[in-house]
């Protein structure tokens, strides 16, 4: 079976979206030395976008979560293996992450952190899929809302390719 990528968003969108998140974090996080962590591995590059405009002081981690169960779907058991670097409590946390679909991924990991004892915490994702979501999550900073499709790119992969893609598409 062929794979078709259909682009969904523009690099120059991208990069708008990135900046408008970085200034409204900018403005609430300023005097308070963040720890942003980032859910491997489909954060890596907003990550990194995110971070270089950022220019305040901060702090960065990185965890691993994955799904139990198969293929596409989250299951909502989340496995993380290795531990995370920093120490959580009394910080001002914001959790980064790629793209929220059920939701329970990141519902998994916000309750991770809270029972850990950060002074806050936020929820900050480059997309979600509100179709799909099966919990109530806030997400401060959101930079787009996505059809329900699969996509890839700017960091997402398919099967651990097209992480590399600087734009995102969807598979058809
Ligand atoms: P959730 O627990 O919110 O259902 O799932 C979140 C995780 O599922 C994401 O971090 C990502 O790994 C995966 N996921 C959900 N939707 C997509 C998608 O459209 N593309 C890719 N590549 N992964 C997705």
């Amino acid at each position: 079976m062929s794979t078709r990528l259909r682009r969904l968003i523009t690099g120059a969108e991208i990069e708008s979206a990135v900046q408008k998140l970085a200034s409204a974090i900018k403005k609430d996080y300023r005097h308070k030395n963040p720890l942003l962590i980032g859910i491997l591995k489909g954060s890596f590059v907003f990550m990194a976008d995110l971070v270089r405009r950022l220019d305040m002081p901060l702090e960065i981690d990185f965890v691993r979560l994955s799904s139990y169960g198969s293929g596409t779907e989250s299951s909502g058991r989340i496995r993380m293996p290795g531990k995370m670097t920093e120490t959580v409590e009394g910080r001002h946390v914001i959790v980064v992450e790629d793209i929220i679909d059920t939701g329970l991924t990141t519902a998994w990991f916000l309750r991770y952190i809270k029972r850990r004892k950060p002074a806050s915490v936020a929820l900050c994702a480059l997309s979600e899929k509100p179709a799909r979501r099966s919990v109530d999550i806030k997400i401060a900073y959101l930079g787009f809302s996505v059809p329900d499709k699969f996509i890839v790119g700017y960091g997402i992969d398919f099967k651990e390719r097209y992480r590399n893609l600087p734009e995102i598409y969807y598979i058809e």
